[in-house]
């Protein structure tokens, strides 16, 4: 029996395919695939030595914070093959200041924005790219809001493929698309929403030969349950009372559910966390989902600042609705006020991130106050991406200038608008005598 099949993720399918079909669905069914791997011979103690053991070592697949746990990513028998920059080794920080603003006892982050392209999306695209190399493919495509493509593109480039990158028109941070570009992909600005781009380029694939890296792809969901494999490896294998991260496509969640079972399967943690995802109001169909009683309903304009959570039609909701409720999680959603305050009070710990990130914080904070989560709890959160993802905001943020997508005014409570002075030494003395390490107002400073 191989280390990994693709098996369909429909309990009443549960079709098995070999692990190098190019499938994104299950061609029965329809249904999101998975890859399933086989841990019956895993031994948690060889492992977390092994693992240990790794990290004295040079080579590039030992360094990278992917690979260095490839035991738990079967599906790659030659590791010549893995395409690495190399990612992951994301920090884990205390934020005191964080978490008092949550109204809890502490709070650890951790960091993906430290990655070779700034996001989360490294960790999975490493493992989608590898995928790629082993079918033979030449050419890679995905649809996205920002981060998959700066993440894809820089990895088709190292490993020698082709990327496309299809836009939605005109809703993307710049330091994104500014990656994509340089990273030479070809992309390609389509007038309509993410959501009708995705089932476009679905068509496109299977008529062009081109390989989909897009959430969907399960060998990223492979990739991406990483992250807490090395949460756990650096909290010495003591689960947290919670992880809480924000939910656009729902891919990150799917993953994190998935990690953490495949963790306690083999006997790597004996309880699992559990798990919140927040979304933004403006584009919550999970949340509706979660706490309405009724069917899932796509969100036909979703609308957000945060654009790497503007996600209407979310792809993997019926992983991630399996995986709250393996982990007895939550889902919550929060205001575009909430996020921007979140997200400036997260920069004041010296950590940063950008705008879907800091939809955790926020969340979390309402959990709080809601009675959800204890104060006193172990709580984990995700940082998703890097603050210089998205400079527009944040300045805008600062200078009071930041709008809600209907217009509405988002107020600067924690705002740190840059100061003008004159050409005179002893005013600016006395502003400095005056300033108390608190932002100032930028405006009548003077
Ligand atoms: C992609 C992304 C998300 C959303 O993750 P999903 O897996 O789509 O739910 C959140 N934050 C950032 C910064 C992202 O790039």
């Amino acid at each position: 029996m191989p280390a990994a099949d693709l098996v369909c993720f429909n309990p009443d399918c549960r079709k098995r395919c070999a692990i190098d079909a190019v499938l994104y669905t299950c061609p029965r069914c329809g249904a999101l695939l998975e890859v399933a791997n086989d841990y019956s011979r895993a031994d948690p103690g060889a492992l977390k030595a092994l693992w240990d053991k790794r990290r004295a070592s040079r080579a590039k697949i030992d360094v990278s914070g992917v690979w260095r746990f490839r035991e738990m990513l079967p599906f790659v028998e030659d590791p010549a093959q893995i395409v690495t920059l190399p990612e992951g080794n994301t920090p884990l920080f205390d934020a005191p200041g964080a978490a008092a603003y949550a109204g809890i006892d502490r709070i650890q982050f951790k960091h993906q924005g430290y990655n070779p392209t700034a996001s989360f999306k490294d960790n999975g695209m490493t493992a989608g790219a590898t995928q790629a190399v082993k079918l033979g493919m030449k050419r890679v495509a995905c649809v996205s809001t920002g981060n998959t493509s700066a993440s894809m593109a820089a990895y088709a480039a190292a490993a020698g493929l082709q990327p496309i990158v299809f836009i939605p028109r005109g809703n993307i941070a710049y330091g994104k698309l500014a990656q994509a570009l340089e990273y030479g992909a070809l992309t390609i600005q389509v007038e309509a929403n993410f959501d009708r781009i995705l089932a476009l380029v679905r068509e496109l694939a299977e008529e062009c030969g081109i390989y989909l890296l897009n959430s969907l792809n399960p060998f990223r969901i492979e990739g991406q349950k990483s992250i807490v494999i090395e949460l756990l490896d650096q909290r010495n294998w003591q689960a947290p009372d919670w992880i809480v991260l924000p939910g656009g496509n729902l891919g990150n969640v799917s993953a994190l559910g998935k990690g953490l079972r495949e963790l306690r399967q083999i006997g790597l943690i004996d309880r699992l966390p559990r798990v919140a995802v927040v979304q933004a109001e403006g584009a919550a169909p999970f949340y509706r989902y979660f706490h309405g009683g009724g069917g899932y309903e796509p969100i036909r304009e979703p609308e957000t600042l945060a654009t790497a959570i503007r996600i209407g039609d979310p792809v993997s909701w019926p992983k991630a609705a399996g995986e709250i409720a393996a982990t007895a999680g939550v889902a919550e959603a929060v205001t575009e006020q909430q996020i921007a305050d979140a997200k400036a009070v997260i920069g004041r710990c010296g950590i940063g991130c950008e705008p879907a990130s800091a939809a955790s914080l926020a969340g979390i904070r309402k959990l709080v106050a809601g009675g959800t989560i204890d104060p006193a709890a172990d709580i984990v959160a995700i940082l998703t991406g890097h603050l210089l993802k998205d400079p527009d905001y944040v300045y805008r943020y600062h200078t009071g200038r930041l709008e809600t997508p209907s217009g509405g005014k988002i107020a600067s409570a924690f705002g740190n608008a840059p100061v003008t002075a004159p050409d005179d030494p002893a005013k600016i003395a006395e502003l400095l005598a005056r300033w108390s390490g608190d932002p100032l107002s930028g405006h009548g400073a003077f």
